[in-house]
């Protein structure tokens, strides 16, 4: 079933967010409860980057260098580090 938040992403780490993951005390905002949690970052941009990379490498089954690449692109298009 589709609803309002179909489509969104995290600003900081690039993953879909899921109504239910809206980080606990915050408004329903652009950041996930794995990177911000009451309003305050919690995840720095190593740590954002190596979640994503493991994503892309266990679902894409591509190298760990090729996902690193991925992640690092994905990354520059967000808003946490324009
Ligand atoms: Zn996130």
């Amino acid at each position: 079933m589709a609803d309002a938040t179909e489509g969104t992403v995290c600003q900081s780490c690039g993953l879909p967010i899921n109504a239910e993951d809206w980080p606990e005390g915050s408004e329903r905002g652009e950041f996930c409860q794995f990177c911000m949690v009451h309003d305050a970052f919690v995840a720095d941009r190593g740590e954002v980057k190596k979640r994503l990379a493991d994503m892309i490498e266990k679902d894409s089954g591509k190298s760990r260098e090729d996902a690193e690449e991925e992640a690092e692109e994905t990354l520059s298009t967000l808003k946490r580090w324009q």
